[in-house]
């Protein structure tokens, strides 16, 4: 690659103002032999939304579950707003409401009920509970479905109510483990446009996630590859790290193409899936220059600007997705919205 830019240190971009409410320090994981997490270190500050992005199997629910307390990390430390996980889980538990990817709401009750039943498990009672599980309805906006049964919900409303439950101690920071799977489009967007308010009304959000749409709408974010964070930043910042437009050239032979275009240009490529992939700012001038050089060598050419895709292949020289993973989250989106299209709108 021909920029690298070094990785901020943790909190140190312009916007940063006092104590980070969580800080990961040097946060190691192990499954037996298995690296799960390889010292992780970075801050979330008060009031943002703060994205965990990470393909498959990089690390993103091993981070999720030492935050929420449900697993002692191996080495480093987290502290969230100033208590550690490791020592004062059950402090750490009063600061935070945990969403889980699994459903946890019982639909066989009402969403009044659902909150009532846990208001009980956190001590509360008579007119001070009735008012807790309004609020909290309110702000989800279903406090006009409160006496409906969740069953008769649609995905994206029973998820906003496992949302209500998880603020339902009033807590100041909210986890979220990929919150809009399962989810239409639209149902998805809907949600972070409710992730986004209460992130307004001062509750600061961690939420993991593998899917760019999404991890382009946080504040900022912490990418993950193998156990190891490789890049943090505002999406935009990370975007500006790569100097330019990506250029891909499909090519019979890419790999000697990769080496010419390197000896004559001086520009370092990689090959991906048989396409030589580079980074170079004025890309339609370049690829006019490039399909003169070299006659009859390309076969097709695309210029785009930096996704966070290309910010994870910049940073690590490989692609987020296999292409069968691609190819099968492109399915299941495709399945959602066509299924959404048929369910109530969330
Ligand atoms: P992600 O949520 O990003 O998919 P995970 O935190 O689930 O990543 O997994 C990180 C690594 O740890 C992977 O290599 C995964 O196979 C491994 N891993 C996760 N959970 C376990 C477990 N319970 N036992 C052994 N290995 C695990």
């Amino acid at each position: 690659m021909t920029t690298k830019t070094q990785i901020p240190a943790p909190g140190a971009t312009s916007a940063n103002t006092g104590t980070p409410v969580i800080q990961v320090q040097e946060l190691r994981h192990q499954y037996d032999t298995r690296v799960a997490l390889n010292g992780v270190t970075f801050d979330v500050r008060a009031g943002e939304i703060f994205g965990l992005l990470g393909p498959n199997g990089s690390g993103k629910t091993t981070m999720f579950r030492i935050l929420s307390t449900l697993m002692l990390p191996s080495g480093g430390r987290a502290l969230i707003c100033g208590l550690d996980v490791a020592t004062n889980p059950n402090g750490v538990r009063r600061e935070i409401g945990v969403v889980f990817q699994a459903p946890s709401i019982d639909v066989k009750l009402t969403a009044e009920e659902n909150l009532r039943h846990i208001g009980h498990l956190y001590g509360l009672r008579g007119s001070a509970l009735s008012n807790r599980v309004h609020e909290m309805l309110s702000r989800v906006a279903l406090a006009d479905r409160a006496k409906d049964y969740a069953e008769t919900f649609s995905g994206g409303m029973q998820r906003r109510l496992e949302i209500a439950k998880g603020l339902l101690h009033r807590p100041s920071v909210l986890l979220l483990d990929e919150p809009t799977t399962g989810l239409d489009p639209g149902a998805r967007r809907d949600l972070w446009q409710y992730l986004q308010e209460l992130r307004d009304q001062g509750i600061t959000i961690i939420v993991t996630t593998h899917l760019m749409e999404e991890a382009e709408r946080c504040d900022r974010l912490a990418i993950l590859s193998q156990g190891r964070l490789v890049a943090i930043g505002t999406p935009t910042e990370l975007k500006h790290e790569i100097g330019g437009d990506v250029i891909l050239l499909e090519a019979k032979n890419p790999e000697p193409l990769a080496r010419q275009i390197h000896d004559r240009y001086g520009i370092e490529s990689t090959v991906l899936d048989g396409k030589v992939r580079l980074e170079r700012e004025g890309g339609h001038r370049f690829v006019t220059e490039v399909v003169e050089a070299f006659p009859g060598e390309i076969d097709a050419i695309s210029v785009s600007k930096p996704t966070l895709e290309d910010v994870f292949i910049h940073r690590t020289g490989h692609r987020f997705w296999t292409e069968e993973e691609k190819q099968k989250n492109h399915e299941d989106t495709k399945a959602r919205s066509k299924a959404g299209k048929k369910t109530p709108k969330s």
